[in-house]
């Protein structure tokens, strides 16, 4: 590198024509679901170039969950709900994890290390939590104080995906319904998603909930008491426009209906 070039330590993260941190599908019908998708975008910010990673990589599920973002525009727009989409990619910063997670800036991710990674400054660290964390969870957290004040109910809906063979394993569930210590809505959730024959549908599988490993379940759902289902869905149901509007389709007509036992 020529010696008076940029190094990528002294470029902004964001520069100011980079997209937002995050979309917003607005709440049309006072809907109380809230649905988050945290995984959502693969985006990198220009400053931080590939991370050292090939094409292929930034492409694959540890950078971002594939067909979320689509299952989660189109169950807002079924729900007439609130959605918010994380736009950059989780191996910037993981939007699901605490800050002080190791995995909160991964530098492994399944079997891949992330160049980009390692070894980075602590002011590094707190950019990305500034440019990128942050306004994505201070929207969330306005959202919520939004619907307190206006006596708006809230059910927190966590959108994701996961890949059908992890670190060689192959996964057996159509979808996941994971939670932790408030277990209502997964279970329900669970439960009428099984009164499907053909599908599979793991319980706390194939993740389950921890205070290290998830942020929105826990501090949204768990902390400010809000029912609350984290839902997995295998990334190979979601590659085409069907299997997304299908599943779509198929929670916008199950989470009222999980939901009818909660006191809202
Ligand atoms: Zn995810």
């Amino acid at each position: 590198m020529h010696a008076d070039s940029p190094s990528a330590s002294t470029l902004p993260l964001l520069a100011p024509d980079e997209p937002a941190a995050f979309e917003v599908i607005e709440d049309r019908r006072r809907s109380p679901f809230l649905i988050t998708c945290d995984h959502a975008g693969k985006r990198l910010p220009r400053a931080l170039g590939t991370l050292g990673l090939p094409e292929t990589e930034l492409s694959r599920h540890i950078a971002w969950d594939l067909g979320a973002a689509q299952v989660a525009r189109l169950l807002a727009d079924e729900l007439g709900a609130f959605a918010i989409l994380q736009t950059y990619s989780r191996l910037v910063i993981d939007c699901n994890r605490p800050l002080d997670a190791p995995t909160s800036i991964p530098v492994i991710s399944e079997h891949t290390v992330i160049p980009g990674n390692h070894e980075l400054s602590p002011t590094q660290k707190a950019e990305r939590a500034r440019l990128i964390f942050q306004p994505y969870h201070d929207r969330i957290v306005s959202e919520f104080e939004r619907r307190a004040r206006d006596t708006q109910p809230s059910v927190l809906i966590a959108v994701h995906s996961f890949t059908p063979t992890f670190k060689g394993v192959p996964r057996p569930w159509h979808a996941g319904m994971l939670y932790n210590r408030d277990v209502r809505l997964g279970r329900a959730l669970g439960e009428l998603l099984r009164r499907e024959p053909e599908l599979v549908v793991g319980d706390n599988e194939p993740y389950s909930v921890s205070d290290l490993s998830d942020y929105g379940v826990v501090v949204y759902g768990e902390r400010r008491g809000i029912p609350h289902v984290e839902i997995e869905i295998r990334q190979d149901l979601l590659a085409d426009e069907a299997g997304q509007i299908a599943w779509a389709k198929r929670l916008a007509r199950l989470l009222p209906e999980a939901c009818a036992g909660l006191a809202l």
